[in-house]
């Protein structure tokens, strides 16, 4: 971690499209060395062409050092920061980082780890569900999206050694298949911590189901990415 006044320079190695309105964006030291460490749940500031700053987690695994994986939706009504991504930034600028700070970290040593992830809200559960994995920590993943074409790192989640361990709730197919919070936090055993990131209804909706079943707030973790 570093200071948190202190800024780097990062430059975008690569920028592709990664599902509906996300682009994902591959972050680089600019003297090609090291990045500053952080943990998974992790995230950074960057200030965007236009001189706006915005917030993005870290969604690469931990022990990678040369570079930083983020994903960007493009919000409908941005005034700045995602619709400078989108529009304005391109592969090989230079953009001013602060951070990374460690403000959503994992618990440790928890017997289980219960991961919700409501849309871009996947970004630092993903980093997440990697580090669980390399220390054989017991996990699930549920993954609510409108639909796999919606889902940043789809590909690159059922492609994992872990793959068996995510649920996925699509909303377009119906109401069968959407996350249901009360029956994920049933199936967990209760001494479990339980991650919750998303946009702030998403987030809510977690909060309200995991005080419903009298969850303690101490194993209860969230991260709210937005105003909706
Ligand atoms: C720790 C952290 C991590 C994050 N990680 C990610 C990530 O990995 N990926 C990601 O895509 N985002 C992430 N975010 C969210 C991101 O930082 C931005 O907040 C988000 O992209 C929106 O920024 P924007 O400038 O495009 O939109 P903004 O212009 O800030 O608007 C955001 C929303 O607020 C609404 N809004 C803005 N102003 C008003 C107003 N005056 N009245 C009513 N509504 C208003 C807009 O309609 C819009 O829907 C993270 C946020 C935090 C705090």
């Amino acid at each position: 971690m570093t200071d948190d006044d202190a800024s780097f320079p990062v430059r975008v190695l690569r920028k592709w499209h990664e599902a509906e309105g996300v682009v994902g964006l591959e972050l680089v030291a600019f003297d090609g060395g090291k990045l500053p460490a952080f943990m998974a749940g992790g995230s950074l500031e960057l200030t965007l062409p236009g001189g706006i700053a915005r917030s993005y987690s870290i969604a690469n695994a931990p022990t990678e050092r040369h570079r930083y994986l983020l994903a960007v939706l493009r919000e409908p009504a941005s005034l700045g920061g995602s619709a400078a991504v989108h529009e304005r930034l391109r592969e090989g600028d230079v953009l001013p980082a602060r951070g990374p700070w460690d403000d959503f970290p994992l618990a440790a040593g928890a017997v289980h780890s219960l991961l919700l992830a409501g849309g871009i809200g996947i970004t630092p559960l993903v980093a997440m569900a990697h580090q669980l994995y390399r220390q054989g920590a017991p996990f699930t993943l549920h993954y609510a999206a409108r639909g796999v074409h919606a889902a940043a790192f789809a590909a690159q989640l059922r492609a994992a050694p872990y793959a068996h361990r995510v649920c996925w709730h699509f909303s377009h197919r119906g109401v069968g298949e959407r996350l249901d919070f009360t029956a994920a936090l049933a199936r967990v055993p209760w001494l479990s911590h339980v991650y919750a990131c998303g946009p702030t209804a998403f987030v809510a909706q977690a909060v309200e189901a995991a005080r419903r079943c009298g969850w303690p707030e101490e194993r209860l973790h969230i991260e709210a990415f937005g105003t909706r």
